[in-house]
């Protein structure tokens, strides 16, 4: 009977002509769909064997069509940011400018990234970005690679291989993943020699410590967490002083690459330099709003030291985002911020929000409501603050709010919320203006039509 049933399973050529595979076929290309349903016609002969009855036509199919989907679901998608969440780190952080879209477009082909038009010869990568950090910076000398980890472990590895490096522990952070500064060093190849305690470090905790063996000191913004209450670090100032008089140079992280003005706590890389550090490191893709980098600024013989080092190769940034660094550090240099998604998104009010989240929330009638809140600026930047925005608030009943955040997710764009206390709730502060109306219509489309499948 077995035998029968095992027969009666669809030809390869049957399946493929449901008109759900075929349109797969379209997508994806036919080996694709083809490996798929081979896969799904031997497990339900399987099945079978095992006296399971023989599913439909229509069953195999779509089960075929969810295998792909989950091939899809793997690769980077673009996304609808509804968290409010400006640098996710999920998300990719900083989205990029128009310009510097078009930038990587260009530089996609062959490029000059290491030739000289002029001469006709060899040229040397990032010698325009470097200047355009430069120019923009007021720093002598300027270095970008892959990101700000490599920028670290290359400025540690470089300058303080086999000795010791200071920092407080305080400042002993880590990032997210595996980046923990401690663990940096031991990869560095550098020791790492801790003073003070996780919420006072005085300079006096600094001045004791240093030996012959002392290579650098280094001072890390602790971008993620905040230490209130009876706290100590000494002023930027007064260690540069102190690692002048020791001759040795002294490097801060500044994490988020906020260059001037200000912004809650965020330490600028103007102060920093002001203060007279010899060397200071940021990220490409934070308050920058740039792709994906390393910036390392500082003293000239210092960043070329750091630039003939073998790891300097090994950490390179690449063309696209070079292409990207170069068009963005171009709008910040215009003074148009504007250019910039993240900056756009940062400079939102309440105000500027409100009539978008309006017009949002009037597509659920009683099912939604707006209320004050707050994004979060996010890529480890204004811990413990956000900037107030107004939410839309949606009850996505009679589904829950689990079922309805993965039918955002599986939408096409995929849309990421927030929920709160079984709610959905969007921030339109991270939404591009443009795509308001199609986000409407997939929260109307996911949250309204009850027998949708998941
Ligand atoms: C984000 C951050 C880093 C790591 O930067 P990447 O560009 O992600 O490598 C290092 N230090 C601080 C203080 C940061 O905030």
């Amino acid at each position: 009977m077995s035998n029968d049933a095992r027969r009666a399973i669809p030809k390869m050529d049957v399946l493929l002509a449901h008109p759900w595979l075929v349109e797969q076929v379209e997508t994806w290309g036919r080996p694709v769909v083809v490996t798929a349903a081979r896969r799904v016609l031997e497990y339900a002969r399987l099945d079978i064997g095992d006296g399971h009855e023989l599913p439909s036509l229509d069953d195999l199919a779509q089960t075929v069509a969810k295998a792909i989907e989950a091939l899809r679901a793997g690769r980077l998608t673009s996304v609808i940011n509804a968290t409010g969440v400006v640098l996710h780190t999920n998300l990719g952080r900083a989205p990029l400018s128009a310009a510097a879209r078009a930038a990587i477009e260009d530089a996609a082909g062959y490029s000059t990234v290491e030739f000289d038009l002029q001469t006709g010869q060899r040229g040397k990568r990032g010698t325009a970005v470097r200047a355009l950090v430069c120019e923009l910076t007021g720093a002598p000398a300027a270095l970008v690679v892959n990101n700000a980890a490599a920028a670290i472990l290359l400025a540690l590895s470089g300058l303080a291989k086999d000795r010791e490096v200071i920092v407080s522990r305080g400042q002993l952070i880590e990032i997210g993943g595996e980046f923990r500064i401690p663990s940096v060093m031991e990869a560095a190849g550098v020791t790492l020699v801790e003073v003070g305690t996780t919420n006072r470090t005085h300079l006096s905790d600094y001045r004791s410590a240093i030996t012959d063996r002392t290579a650098m000191l280094m001072v890390v913004h602790p971008s993620n967490y905040r230490i209130e209450g009876f706290t100590a670090q000494p002023p930027l100032s007064s260690l540069v002083e102190l690692a002048r008089e020791h001759g040795i140079p002294l490097l801060h992280d500044i994490g988020s690459g906020l260059l001037h003005g200000s912004m809650g706590d965020e330490p600028t890389l103007e102060d920093s330099l002001q203060a007279g550090v010899d060397l200071a490191v940021f990220s490409g893709d934070k308050l920058l709003g740039g792709p994906q980098a390393g910036i390392i600024v500082g003293r000239a013989d210092l960043v070329t030291q750091l630039s003939r080092h073998p790891i300097a190769r090994a950490v390179r940034i690449d063309k696209l985002n070079l292409a990207a660094m170069e068009a963005t550090l171009l709008s910040h240099l215009k003074g148009r911020l504007d250019d910039l998604p993240v900056w756009r998104a940062l400079k939102l009010t309440p105000e500027d929000i409100r009539p978008r989240a309006e017009t949002l929330a009037a597509l659920f009638g009683s099912a939604a409501r707006l209320r004050r809140g707050v994004s979060v600026v996010g890529g480890g930047s204004l811990p413990g603050e956000g900037l107030p925005s107004v939410l839309v608030d949606i009850d996505p009943a009679p589904i829950s709010e689990a079922v309805a955040m993965a039918r955002l997710r599986t939408a096409d764009p995929p849309v990421i919320a927030r929920t709160e206390k079984g709610r959905v709730v969007v921030d339109l502060r991270t939404v591009p203006p443009e795509q308001d109306q199609l986000l409407g219509e997939i929260l109307l489309a996911m949250l309204k039509a009850s027998d949708n499948p998941t």
